[in-house]
């Protein structure tokens, strides 16, 4: 396993609805474990393929407490087949935004359809902060991101000092 660099928003890779994918093989098992990886170094609860520059529907997620066992979940292709109309609202951050977060509100329950890294079908009924993160982590695969959902106001300030943010980052890797 190794740790992949995670894409800093804003950036085109972001925006991309990404592609099914077709064949669960080696290589896919290695991204997803790579991606799991990556999500606990930061630290982070949930990362999506395009964070670590691939446009494949694939997320990982683990809420487990930092006192508590891990909890890795692996998603392939995942869709929401229902959603509750009961809502709830989470301050939300991301690692593609590290350091900014804002208030969402989303479906408190979803029913998410996926497959398993060994390619069988799984159904996961989920509440609480595990719907939000996976309904987040979803938008990621359709090239939304959690700014999408806030003011325009509040996502063009958040924007403009990520710009300036990978700007700094590009200097201090270039130094
Ligand atoms: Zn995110």
């Amino acid at each position: 396993m190794s740790t992949r660099d995670i894409v800093w928003a804003p950036d085109r890779v972001l925006k991309t609805n990404c592609t099914p994918v077709t064949e669960i093989d080696g290589d896919i098992r290695q991204i997803l474990d790579d991606m799991l990886e990556t999500m606990y170094a930061a630290p982070g609860i949930g990362l999506a393929a395009p964070q670590i520059g691939l446009t494949k529907r694939l997320l990982v997620v683990d809420i487990s407490r930092d006192d508590e066992e891990n909890r890795p979940l692996k998603v392939i292709n995942p869709e929401i087949v229902w959603s509750s109309e009961e809502l709830n609202t989470y301050e939300e951050g991301c690692l593609s935004l590290p350091g900014h977060y804002g208030e969402v509100t989303r479906p408190a329950q979803v029913t998410v359809q996926f497959l398993d890294e060994t390619g069988a079908e799984q159904r996961m009924d989920a509440d609480g902060l595990l719907a939000t993160c996976l309904q987040h982590e979803i938008d990621h695969l359709n090239g939304v991101l959690f700014v999408d959902h806030i003011s325009a106001l509040k996502r063009n300030m958040i924007l403009k000092k990520m710009i300036k943010a990978k700007k700094q980052r590009e200097e201090d890797e270039a130094a």
